[in-house]
C-alpha cells in the first residue's frame, strides 16, 4: 500500500513571506504520522523553503528542470543545482509545461532521466484534455503518457517515480473530477503499473490533481487507488492545505 503523499504545487506564486507563514503553520500543527507532505515551490524559494520546511516535515520540490547536467542553456537549471538548494522532488511533465512550454513525451522523459540521475523524485504528471475525454480517449492518452515514461526506464529506476493524473480540464477551473471519474483512471494507471510488476502497481504513489480542496479533498482521497494530492491553487492557503493534508491521514 502506498503513502499518502499531498504535495503543493505553488506554481509562479508566492513569496518569502509565505513561506514563512507555512514554516510558522506547519510546526505547530500535528498531521496524521503515514501522511508526506511535500510543496513544491519557485525556483527562487527553494533554498528558503528547504530551510524553513524540512525542520517540520515538509519535503521540498521544484517545478522543472533541465535535462542536461549543464552547459550553454541560459535560463535553464539543474537537477544538480535543484539539490544543493535543498529540493528532493521534481515536478515533471505538467500540463502546463506540455501545453505551454510545448514538452512532448521525448523531452518528458529526458526531465525525467535527468532527475533520477541526481537521486530526485521525479512526480511525473499525465493528464487528457476535454476534447480528448469527449473522443473516449482517456485512457489511451493517460496510459500512452505513462508508458513513454516507464517503457523506456530500467526496472529500478521505474520504483522511484511518484505518479499524479491530473485531468487537463481539472487544473486551476474549479471544475473537479468526480472521485468516480479519477477512481477510474487511477485504477487503470495501478492495473498498467502491475502490468510492469505486482510490486510496483502496489507501491507506487498516485496522486490526484486538479482543483482539489478542503471541501472534496477527503471524497477523492478515499478511493482506493487515489493515495494522495497534487494540490494548485489550495496549496496558496495555509489552512486549506493543512486541512487537505490532515484528510489525507
Ligand atoms: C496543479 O497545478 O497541478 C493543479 C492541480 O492546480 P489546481 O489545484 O489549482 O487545479
Amino acid at each position: 500500500m502506498a503513502k499518502p503523499l499531498i504535495a503543493g504545487n505553488w506554481k509562479m506564486h508566492g513569496s518569502l513571506a509565505l513561506i514563512e507563514e507555512f514554516g510558522r503553520a506547519f510546526a505547530t500543527v500535528e498531521l496524521p504520522a503515514e501522511v508526506e507532505v511535500a510543496l513544491i515551490v519557485p525556483f527562487p524559494y527553494l533554498a528558503q523553503a528547504a530551510q524553513k520546511l524540512a525542520s517540520v516535515g515538509v519535503c521540498v520540490g521544484a517545478q522543472t528542470l533541465s535535462d542536461q547536467p549543464s552547459g550553454a542553456l541560459t535560463g535553464e537549471v539543474s537537477g544538480d543545482m535543484l539539490r544543493e538548494l535543498g529540493a528532493r522532488m521534481v515536478l515533471v511533465g505538467h500540463s502546463e509545461r506540455r501545453s505551454l512550454f510545448h514538452e512532448d513525451d521525448q523531452a518528458v522523459l529526458g526531465r525525467i532521466r535527468a532527475a533520477l540521475a541526481v537521486g530526485l523524485t521525479p512526480i511525473l504528471c499525465l493528464g487528457e484534455t476535454l476534447e480528448q475525454r469527449d473522443d473516449d480517449r482517456t485512457e489511451a492518452v493517460v496510459l500512452g503518457q505513462l508508458e513513454a515514461v516507464f517503457d523506456a526506464l530500467d526496472v529500478d529506476e521505474r520504483t522511484r517515480l511518484v505518479v499524479a493524473y491530473e485531468p487537463v480540464w481539472a487544473i486551476g477551473t474549479g471544475r473537479t473530477a468526480t472521485p468516480e471519474q479519477a477512481q477510474a483512471v487511477h485504477s487503470a494507471i495501478r492495473q498498467r503499473l502491475v502490468g510492469y510488476s505486482s510490486a510496483l502497481g502496489e507501491n507506487t504513489q498516485i496522486l490526484y490533481g486538479g482543483s482539489m480542496k478542503a471541501a472534496n479533498a477527503a471524497d477523492l482521497l478515499a478511493q482506493p487507488d487515489i493515495d494522495g494530492g497534487l494540490v494548485g491553487g489550495a496549496s496558496l492557503q495555509v489552512d486549506d492545505f493543512l486541512a487537505i493534508c490532515q484528510s489525507a491521514g
